[in-house]
């Protein structure tokens, strides 16, 4: 330990090697002052400086959740996996936190998945880890504004480690990460009919996402308090109270119920490797949903005025639009490295 030392001088390259040493799948750097200056909403302003004004860097870091949960007939695999992933990140985000105390710097594992009830009657936490993994380079926003990263697309989740040690950030990538609007195939998938352009139905999409969530609980204490004592009896037998009983015990149906969008985006290296065959059909599109996709792709063609990719939100679209490099390099990436496996394992033999 360093407590009472001087600190150790320690670089973006060195925090970022011992993130993905102790496990991370992703690593990037942000900077407090960036996100003090662009909140996501200005109205509701989720920055570090409310926390803490001593933060200097966000570290984030991002686990991936694995494609086979995707692969599945059933929604459950998934959900279980949610709750494995967000433990799994947590302790590595904790080990990173503990990590950066010894070299002298203070740091701490923000909130992820919390909700501070005075932003909005919604799940908007302390920080968003969204606009944490953008704005430390690591992804943009798709159509149904879940980052999405070059190698996972929206299969992620994130977390922030924040520190007082000035690190240099990666700033957001210029670059759309999302294929846009002549895919939607998010939109095609979203049985809550949730996804907006390159905005999102809160409510909407928590139907299906959060079938246990708080919403759904206090509702079914309301409907308690006013039953009979017979229909009472017979809540306490009902599929709801056990779907919260299970939300409580390991997450599953209290969030990310849903894992449709997530399921058939098609950025990443995970969905071309195992995901493809399974995906490719989506059962729920209807031409509707496909002519509101078209009406999207016109609409940002003519230069409508589109909120989620006005001036201040473009910044987390990526001002430059699809060009499908980064999606590229990552592929390439992957070949690469894939190779290089198997020249190692054939020169072992
Ligand atoms: S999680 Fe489900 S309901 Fe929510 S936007 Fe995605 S597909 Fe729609
Ligand atoms: S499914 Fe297509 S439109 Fe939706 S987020 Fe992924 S790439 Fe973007």
């Amino acid at each position: 330990m360093n407590h009472g030392q001087k600190s150790t001088v320690i670089s973006a390259l060195d925090v970022k090697a011992k993130a993905l040493e102790l496990g991370a799948d992703l690593v990037g750097i942000a900077s407090a002052k960036a996100l003090n200056a662009f909140p996501p909403d200005p109205r509701y302003p989720q920055t570090p400086d409310r926390i803490s004004p001593r933060v200097k860097s966000v570290v984030v870091i991002v686990q991936h959740i694995p494609a086979a949960g995707f692969r599945c007939k059933q929604m459950v695999p998934v959900q279980y996996l949610d709750m494995i992933v967000l433990r799994r990140m947590d302790k590595i985000a904790a080990r990173i936190a503990y990590w950066l105390e010894e070299q002298g710097h203070p740091a701490f594992v923000t909130a992820a998945q919390e909700t501070d009830w005075n932003m909005k009657k919604a799940s908007y936490g302390y920080l968003s880890t969204r606009h944490l993994g953008i704005e430390a380079g690591l992804g943009n926003f798709g159509l149904e504004v879940n980052i999405l990263t070059p190698e996972y697309g929206p299969r992620v989740y994130l977390t922030g480690i924040l520190t007082e040690v000035e690190l240099e950030a990666d700033g957001p990538m210029a670059e759309q990460v999302c294929i846009g609007e002549g895919c939607s195939r998010c939109l095609y998938s979203c049985p809550g009919d949730a996804v907006g352009h390159f905005d999102i139905d809160k409510p909407a999409c928590a139907e299906f996402a959060q079938e246990f969530g708080y919403m759904t609980v206090t509702a079914m204490m309301r409907k308690f308090a006013k039953a009979e004592r017979a229909e009472k009896l017979e809540m306490l037998q009902s599929r709801d109270l056990y779907g919260f009983w299970q939300g409580i015990l390991r997450v599953v149906g209290s969030f990310g119920d849903c894992p449709r969008c997530l399921a058939v985006c098609p950025v990443g290296v995970d969905y071309h490797a195992f995901l493809a065959d399974d995906q490719k059909h989506i059962p729920e599109q209807t031409p509707e949903k496909v002519a509101l996709g078209k009406r999207f792709k016109q609409a940002r063609q003519r230069g409508d005025d589109i909120p989620g990719l006005n001036e201040w939100n473009i910044r987390w679209v990526g001002p430059d639009g699809y060009t499908g490099k980064a999606a590229r390099q990552v592929r390439q990436d992957f070949r690469a490295e894939q190779k290089r496996l198997i020249a190692e394992a054939d020169g072992a033999e």
